[in-house]
């Protein structure tokens, strides 16, 4: 039964030499394995032809390579690709190709469904079912890439970690993740390509910045006033502001990173001149950008974008204060693939 036997790529390089020097072979069919596990992406240990037949065997006899399918893939008019995942477990994941006229981004995810609870978010409303394996991870991204080769004629150039679930609450694996990412066994990506986005978790922001991580960082803030914020994503309570402010003066000390605040500005509720100020004035903290996400409706009209008025009035105040700020359209909304909507409609 497959069920007893462990995934082969959750042992390290080291480890999976290791494993063949105690089967009494040589430690470099560790290296040759590795290659085959992550830089060529076999799915078989039959592929693996450089290894015997018995070597082979004795993998078939002891691992399992999990790996993701495409269940399903929607195409948006836009040239939006949204992926239904399922995992090795049957469980489903999203994961997103957004492309632009100089860039082709992944949008990935860390959790299959979400720990946190942002009242706006489809994703909040899955609850965690549990947290991605690193090669699960990666795997989102070498099949975003593979469609993006395919449909668009040219490698992927970034990716974002603004799918489902929260990064942060998993972060070993996320970093694990990264690290293959960026590594030449595997995929040889820049880390300055590659942005983590946050609810705001401040002990591991500042985990992260002394770890002394290379990529970026975006936080979800959405209000700069902490009743409202405590609203809208009520998980915050548990989160304060000061706290988060002190967290990213911290990770801006230690890694000289700029941070980018993500911020969709709903009527009635943050659309006031009082919400402004206080944004402006938590932009001062660290130097940083603000990227105005337009709002993708996931149900009842709770939620409504505010007017254009608005928003043209958050982008005078932080501009007249030396904040760069950009509005940022959503894409892929025809198939349910913007920012906030992943939440396995097909499943
Ligand atoms: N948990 C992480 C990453 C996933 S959410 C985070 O919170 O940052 C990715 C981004 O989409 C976040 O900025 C989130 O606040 C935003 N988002 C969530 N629901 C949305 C919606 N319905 N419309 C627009 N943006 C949304």
């Amino acid at each position: 039964m497959q069920i007893d036997k462990k995934d082969i790529r959750a042992l390290s390089k080291q480890q999976l030499r290791d494993f063949f020097t105690a089967q009494g072979d040589q430690s470099f069919r560790g290296n040759q394995v590795y290659e085959w596990l992550w830089s060529k992406g076999a799915h078989r240990f039959d592929d693996m032809t450089n290894l015997s037949k018995n070597t082979r065997q004795m993998l078939e006899d002891n691992f399992v390579i999990n790996h993701i399918h495409v269940d399903q893939m929607q195409r948006s008019e836009d040239g939006t690709v949204k992926n239904a995942l399922r995992l090795h477990d049957g469980l489903i994941v999203e994961s997103v190709l957004i492309p632009t006229e100089t860039r082709t981004t992944a949008c990935v995810s860390s959790q299959v469904g979400c720990s946190l609870d942002c009242n706006f978010c489809a994703t909040a409303r899955l609850k965690r079912m549990r947290n991605l394996n690193p090669d699960e991870i990666y795997d989102q991204v070498v099949s975003i890439d593979k469609e993006s080769r395919f449909y668009h004629g040219r490698p992927l150039s970034n990716i974002v970690f603004m799918g489902m679930g929260e990064p942060l609450m998993n972060y070993n694996n996320v970093l694990s993740a990264i690290e293959m990412i960026t590594s030449e066994e595997g995929l040889g990506m820049s880390p300055k390509r590659i942005t983590v986005s946050t609810s705001g978790i401040s002990k591991m922001i500042k985990k992260m910045a002394d770890d002394g991580v290379k990529f970026k960082l975006a936080v979800s803030l959405h209000s700069a006033v902490e009743e409202i914020r405590n609203e809208i994503m009520p998980f915050t309570k548990n989160f304060p502001l000061t706290d988060l402010r002190k967290a990213l003066e911290y990770w801006y000390q230690k890694t000289k990173s700029r941070v980018t605040y993500e911020y969709v500005v709903w009527k009635g509720i943050n659309d006031d001149a009082k919400s402004i100020e206080a944004l402006v004035k938590f932009c001062k903290y660290v130097p940083c950008k603000v990227n105005l996400i337009e709002y993708n409706p996931i149900d009842d009209g709770m939620f409504q974008q505010a007017d254009e008025k608005t928003i043209n009035a958050y982008i005078r105040a932080l501009e007249s204060n030396d904040i760069v700020a950009k509005v940022r359209r959503s894409r892929g909304k025809d198939i349910d693939a913007a920012c906030g909507q992943l939440a396995n409609k097909e499943a």
